[in-house]
């Protein structure tokens, strides 16, 4: 089912009763969700994520705006409705009812002719069960199980009733660092095998690059950039979405473009042959880094940090307009010189980007 986001938008009275400013927690957000997919929606907390998938669910209802699934205008139907999925980071399963007695749950509350014979009933669960792989705990109370098990009961509580629209909000933000990434690709497995479009909201970034087939990245209410995850990451259109996407994050530095080539400090890093003129951030990914000892680059050498395949060499530089230190990823077997104070490096141009030092737009360099 193709989901059609048109001019939404959410605006909330200010929590501050002294001031009457309204919040606009999700501003003109326009996307059209291709049938079949897995969109993941990313942001800092506070961005509008929650406020924008409750407005999908039709848990509230927008400003101004439409919403349609497929062709139907569903902006005022009520979530029941819709044909929504929809699990939360609390499981907010049934404590008193069994595993089973909580996936059937929304088959029992259908009405009239929508509602499945008994025998249809215990099938559906059953498969919904499987899909999630509990249909062993079918008997046992939420209490009885791990969280990661309980998130498993509520996507298949989800999903039993076939959605048009699968919606999860920070799925997985009760999960141990392990069970996360497990469930992460359980989730993925499941919106695979079932095809139905899905909307996955975290904060996380490589939670929502890992798994998710477009992500949208969110600021203030404002969509900031769509696209594949690989896409986004590779051409970010503004300072923010390159800093928010990537770990270690993206190096960023206080430069400048003159005659046509970039400078970090006094020394000329790139050339930008068609770039005008004036001050620039400069955005380095931390894989754009190349130990080179006749480098045009040089950082002070801080430290070295193993991760096994790759090493981090962690620097300082005056021109360091990020809030850590500065962090290029090597492989191992080029480590710096034992005792070095300074390390010289080459940079990959396709892993530096240039922002307009006010607009923090990105400029095109070719
Ligand atoms: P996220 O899920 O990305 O953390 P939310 O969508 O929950 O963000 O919130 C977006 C903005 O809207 C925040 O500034 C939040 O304080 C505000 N907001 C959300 N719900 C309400 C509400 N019911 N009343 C007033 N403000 C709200
Ligand atoms: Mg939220």
């Amino acid at each position: 089912m193709k989901v059609v986001l048109q001019n939404l938008t959410k605006k909330f009275p200010s929590r501050n009763k002294k001031s009457d400013d309204e919040v606009i927690a999700v501003n003109n957000f326009n996307f059209e969700i291709p049938d079949g997919k897995l969109i993941g929606l990313l942001g800092p907390s506070g961005c509008g994520k929650s406020t924008a998938l409750n407005l999908i669910s039709g848990l509230i209802s927008p400003t101004s705006g439409r919403i349609l699934f497929g062709d139907d205008d569903v902006t005022n139907l009520p979530p029941e409705n819709r044909g929504v999925g929809l699990v939360f980071q609390s499981y907010a399963l049934y404590p008193h009812l069994t595993v089973k007695q909580n996936i059937m749950f929304p088959l029992q509350n259908l009405k009239g002719s929508e509602r499945p014979s008994p025998e249809e009933m215990e099938r559906r669960v059953l498969e919904a069960a499987k899909l999630v792989q509990i249909e062993n705990l079918m008997e046992r109370k939420p209490g009885e199980m791990s969280g990661g098990q309980q998130q498993r009961v509520a996507i298949a509580r989800a999903v039993v009733k076939m959605p048009r629209v699968l919606l999860l909000d920070e799925p997985l933000s009760n999960l141990d660092a392990r069970l996360r990434l497990q469930t992460r690709e359980e989730i993925r497995r499941i919106q695979r095998d079932t095809g139905i479009t899905t909307v996955f909201v975290t904060h996380d970034q490589e939670e929502a690059m890992s798994i998710s087939d477009m992500i949208v990245v969110m600021k203030d209410g404002v969509v900031q950039q769509i696209g594949k995850p690989q896409d986004v990451y590779d051409s970010p259109v503004n300072l923010f979405v390159s800093k928010f996407l990537g770990t270690p994050p993206i190096n960023v530095f206080d430069g400048k473009v003159s005659g046509g080539r970039v400078f970090i400090g006094n020394e000329a890093v790139l050339d930008a042959p068609r770039v005008k003129d004036g001050s620039v951030w400069v955005g380095i990914r931390p894989e754009g880094f190349i130990l080179d000892e006749n480098g045009p680059f040089t950082c002070a050498l801080t430290g070295v940090e193993v991760m096994g395949r790759d090493i981090s060499v962690v620097c300082a530089h005056e021109k360091n307009a990020g809030a850590g230190a500065i962090r290029a990823i090597i492989s191992a077997e080029n480590r710096p010189a034992d005792g070095a104070k300074t390390v010289r490096f080459s940079l990959k141009p396709y892993k530096v980007f240039l922002f307009n030092h006010d607009t923090e737009e990105r400029i095109e360099v070719k």
